[in-house]
């Protein structure tokens, strides 16, 4: 078996794998992935198309998914302050608590387990795979604060906390915010050690 053959039939394993754990107490994958989703994703992130964009699922699927874990109470839907016609979901105290038992945690249990370089090397070689199935697909990008080209470091102080500025939404970021995944992330230039100088 060549790599290429190996690679293809360890990936189908691990998400094979992934998806079967998650179906675990009173939720299945995409409700845990959306829960989850919820739980991490900063203030712009929060709308059922967003969630749609991130499962990678259509719109009527993902709204679905979210009234399943509304009848459970483990979200809520609001409308947003900024535009009346937009909906904002958000978890419930009991959705976070859920979370705490995540069946993706006994994985990084799992991982835990290894020494510290082998767990970069794993963290390496799982960013670099994702970074390349985006560029091929094209999609969504998610991402955090410091690697977007909107973002802006701020020596400024809200309180006691530093903050970030955000050019997009010309708003400053608490650093509980630069944190978050963000759906209108826009991904900085990566230069590779051979790129010709400008
Ligand atoms: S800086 Fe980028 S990632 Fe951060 S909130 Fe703005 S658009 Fe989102």
């Amino acid at each position: 078996m060549d790599n290429k053959e190996q690679l293809s039939l360890t990936l189908d394993q691990l998400i094979r794998a992934a998806r079967e754990i998650q179906y675990s107490e009173d939720l299945v994958p995409a409700q845990w992935e959306a829960l989850r989703y919820l739980a991490r994703a900063n203030k712009y992130s929060l709308t059922p198309s967003m969630v749609a964009n991130f499962l990678g699922t259509t719109k009527g699927t993902a709204s679905q998914t979210l009234r399943s874990l509304e009848s459970k109470g483990y979200v809520k839907r609001v409308q947003s302050t900024l535009d009346k016609r937009v909906t904002i979901v958000t978890p419930t105290p009991a959705g976070l608590e859920k979370l705490e038992t995540d069946p993706l945690g006994t994985v990084l249990k799992l991982v835990d387990g290894e020494g510290r370089e082998e767990k970069e090397i794993l963290l390496k070689s799982l960013e670099r795979l994702l970074t390349l199935m985006k560029t091929q697909n094209n999609g969504c990008h998610f991402g955090y604060c410091p690697q977007c080209r909107n973002f802006q470091k701020s020596k400024s102080k809200f309180g006691n906390e530093n903050v970030g500025f955000c050019r997009l939404a010309n708003e400053e970021l608490k650093e509980t915010e630069i944190s978050k995944i963000c759906a209108k992330f826009t991904q900085l230039p990566t230069f590779s050690p051979n790129s010709p100088k400008r």
